[in-house]
């Protein structure tokens, strides 16, 4: 393995320390050439490789620095069958049609995850016991509740809960919660495990995969594309653009950066706990991402540590320890029984935030896809992508709804976004205390 990627693994991260040993994948170094050249080496280019695997269509992924590196090595971990929206929402706005199709695509996409980890045999903690969203307010309980009743009577589905405020707060052991919608569908995983026991399963099979090997241009050239890096290059008929929050204008004219806004999710670990502050922590034992707008979402780990997420420096331009305070203290006012425990790890991705709240999925010419802006829902969301994405280069039709590209225009304003993301996280911020 070369040296960029011995330096620059996000080295606090929890997953990057408790990851298994595996074998490093090569730096591309000749010139070759493949049907689909797929960038970023994340769960959408992974997933987007899978499929195309499975269709027997030849790709390469290529990844500037390690496999997992993005948000996808760093996240909580959780895969949840819901967007950033309510269903009941969702009816309402895109009406009942529409609204049950994201239902299915949501079950889907935790479903196919399950798949490829049996199908691959990977050994990443997967587990799906299910997920708790516990509302900060009576509206936002009152948004669960209605999310519940939409989908026992319009779509059928009996298998969410709704937790009330004593029920919740034995759960969870925090007293600061409304009551809670508990899916049982949804399943966490250790992120780094997945990404590169699927990579190295890929790479068994044939698909080759490339670290350390970032894409600095892509032009056409002779009817194909053909893309550089520092020590050989690519040719191929299609190109997979799977960079998520990390995409830059690799392509000539292509605006889907500014499509955007990079917001950074940052976590810590505490110490492990001991047995008191234990049992008093989580006792339910499942993973929890809440309903503020700017969420708050922790799990216990196997050594016995809270997992604790949330907004620290949202620029992600901070890397002190004084950038993740805001984070101990929404963890305090969670736990007050934690309150002043010792940090261990602290580390920090960037997640994509889109207009709309939805990941979009499109095409910038006849050969070049993408799929991109799952903001924190994407460990799911991805792995039904890769799959329309594998199944579009195969030719076939598919309608991801909201989540196609027409009406997915710039951001205006794009420049100013760091400014602009620190005014919407104080508002955000004092919307959700003053509502509490
Ligand atoms: C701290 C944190 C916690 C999160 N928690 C959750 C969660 O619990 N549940 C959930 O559903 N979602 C969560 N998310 C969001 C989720 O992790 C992302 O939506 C998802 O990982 C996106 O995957 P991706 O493959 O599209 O992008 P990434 O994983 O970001 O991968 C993009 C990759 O592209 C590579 N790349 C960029 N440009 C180039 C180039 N020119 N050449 C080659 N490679 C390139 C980058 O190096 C990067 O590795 C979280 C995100 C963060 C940051």
């Amino acid at each position: 393995m070369n040296k960029l990627s011995q330096i620059d693994k996000d080295p606090r991260s929890f997953w990057r320390k408790t990851a298994k040993r595996r074998d490093p994948f090569p730096t591309l170094g000749q010139d070759v050439e493949t049907t689909v050249l797929i960038v970023g080496g994340g769960f959408t280019g992974l997933s987007t490789a899978r499929d195309l695997l499975k269709r027997d269509v030849d790709c390469i992924v290529m990844e500037a620095r390690d496999i997992g590196w993005g948000a996808s090595g760093r996240t909580g971990g959780f895969a949840v069958p819901r967007f950033k929206m309510n269903y009941s929402d969702l009816a309402r706005d895109f009406g009942e049609k529409t609204a049950l199709d994201l239902f299915g695509k949501a079950i889907e996409a935790v479903d196919s995850i399950a798949e490829t980890v049996a199908e691959f045999d990977i050994d990443c903690g997967f587990q799906r016991d299910g997920h708790l969203t516990p509302a900060h307010t009576i509206k936002a309980l009152r948004g669960l509740k209605e999310d519940q009743a939409w989908l026992r009577d319009v779509a059928g589905d009996t298998a969410v809960r709704v937790l009330d405020a004593e029920e919740t707060a034995d759960a969870l052991g925090s007293p600061v919660y409304r009551g809670a919608y508990l899916d049982p569908r949804a399943a966490c995983l250790h992120p780094k495990d997945y990404t590169h026991g699927l990579a190295a399963a890929l790479a068994s099979r044939g698909v080759r995969i490339f670290v350390d090997s970032p894409v600095k241009t892509l032009v056409r050239d002779d009817g194909r594309w053909l893309a550089q890096t520092p020590e050989g290059a690519v040719r191929a008929r299609h190109v997979v653009l799977a960079s998520n929050a990390y995409t830059t204008p690799l392509v000539e004219g292509s605006t889907l950066h500014r499509r955007i806004i990079p917001v950074s999710s940052s976590v810590i670990t505490t110490r492990p706990l001991n047995d008191t502050e234990r049992k008093m922590t989580l006792p339910i034992g499942l993973p929890v991402t809440d309903a503020r707008r700017l969420v708050r979402y922790f799990r216990m780990l196997p050594t016995g540590q809270l997992l604790f997420g949330g907004r620290g420096d949202i620029t992600g331009r901070r890397k002190d320890e004084a950038a993740y305070r805001p984070l101990e203290q929404q963890l305090a006012e969670t736990f007050p029984h934690l309150a002043g425990i010792e940090i261990h790890e602290r580390w920090s991705g960037k997640v994509a935030v889109t207009l709309d709240s939805f990941p979009h999925i499109g095409r910038l010419d006849e050969d070049v896809h993408y799929a991109l802006g799952y903001g924190g829902r994407g460990v799911a969301l991805s792995s039904i992508m890769g799959r329309r994405l594998a199944e579009r280069i195969a030719g076939d039709r598919t309608d991801m709804g909201p989540m196609e590209d027409a009406g997915f225009g710039s951001v205006p304003f794009h420049a100013l976004r760091r400014t602009g993301m620190q005014m919407m996280a104080r508002y955000y911020q004092l919307r959700d205390s003053f509502e509490q």
